[in-house]
């Protein structure tokens, strides 16, 4: 499958409300009131979020005015273009330096966003593309999510280091890090485990985890993801602020678009946070962890 029929497939159920109410009105000549309330219905009801909602009908509804023949496909475009200028700076590249040490690549998020499978599927990715990566199964409270990583990385040969239930997770990472830099590897992507941003003890466990890997690399973590669930839009948010004052964040992942009917959760979320997006999640097999692209996104939105 192409990449783009990959986002079209993968936002069908985000899209719908969204296709729907602009099918209504296309081909039928100048917009009436009716419509113009359908469009706004279906941008609240796809979690555009209140602002981007209000901004994109502000315009429709001056252009509406301030033209006798303003038709359903004038409204499209418009709305299509402010959400590429709401977007804007939301795409960015993953590019590793040449460097002899590893660079180092913290996952991190609320319980059940995703970041195991990311993880995977990242690694898988970049290995694909001749990159050499290991993971670190970090996330040692619960058991099952070393079993998780570890059978993972068994199904798409990956190099995995894992700690025993319980151990210490900068230990782990620590690990992770010595086999990257003795293999001389271009990546080491560390799983953490889920955490409540309100946790304090949880807090300074990712931030000992910090500390540890600047003992082997001062720059380290060079990447910082929180990985984001799209199908929970913006609640809870409030976490993401946290994480970024007290760890750093370098850029976003926004998983399960593929299950959501929510698929302007996306837009609300990058304007909250304005960290660059860097994949997108769009389904559970390794291939559906896309880079994200405003075009792809926008043209999967949209008729
Ligand atoms: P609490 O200390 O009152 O929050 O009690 P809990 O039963 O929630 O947690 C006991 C300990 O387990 C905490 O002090 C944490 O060290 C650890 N813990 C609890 N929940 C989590 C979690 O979701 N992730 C991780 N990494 N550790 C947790
Ligand atoms: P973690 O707790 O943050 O490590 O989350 P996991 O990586 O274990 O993922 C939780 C669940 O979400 C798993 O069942 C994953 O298969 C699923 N999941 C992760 N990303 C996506 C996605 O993009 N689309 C769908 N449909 N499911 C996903
Ligand atoms: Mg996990």
């Amino acid at each position: 499958m192409g990449i783009f029929s990959r986002f079209k497939k993968g936002l069908q159920k985000g899209a719908q409300a969204i296709q729907g109410a602009f099918a209504t009105v296309t081909g039928k000549g100048r917009l009436d009131e009716n419509s113009l309330l359908q469009i706004e219905e279906a941008f609240y009801e796809s979690d555009f979020g209140v602002e981007t909602t209000e901004e994109i009908l502000d315009s429709i509804r001056e252009a509406h005015r301030a033209e006798k023949e303003f038709r359903g496909e004038d409204a499209c475009k418009l709305a299509r273009t402010i959400l590429g200028r709401t977007l804007e700076g939301a795409e960015s590249e993953l590019n590793l330096s040449q460097s002899n040490s590893p660079e180092v690549l913290c996952m991190i998020g609320v319980n059940g966003s995703g970041k195991t499978t990311t993880c995977a599927k990242l690694a898988h990715r970049l290995k694909a593309d001749g990159k050499k990566i290991v993971l670190g199964a970090c996330d040692t409270f619960r058991a099952a999510a070393t079993e998780q990583l570890k059978s993972w990385a068994d199904r798409l040969d990956l190099e995995i280091v894992v700690g025993h239930h319980g151990a210490d997770s900068a230990a782990v990472a620590f690990d992770t890090y010595s086999a990257g830099e003795s293999r001389g590897h271009d990546l080491v992507v560390i799983d953490t485990a889920g955490r409540l941003h309100v946790k304090d003890n949880l807090m300074d466990e990712l931030a000992k985890m910090k500390r540890v890997l600047q003992k082997r690399n001062e720059n380290a973590p060079h990447h910082s993801w929180l990985v984001v669930d799209g199908s929970t839009g913006t609640n809870g948010l409030e976490q993401a602020k946290a994480f970024h004052e007290k760890f750093g964040l370098t850029g976003l992942v926004v998983t399960k678009l593929d299950g959501t009917a929510k698929g302007g959760a996306l837009v609300s979320i990058y304007k909250q946070l304005k960290l660059p997006i860097y994949f997108i999640g769009l389904g559970e097999s390794p291939e559906d962890l896309q880079p994200f692209s405003i075009e792809y996104y926008l043209d999967s939105i949209f008729p």
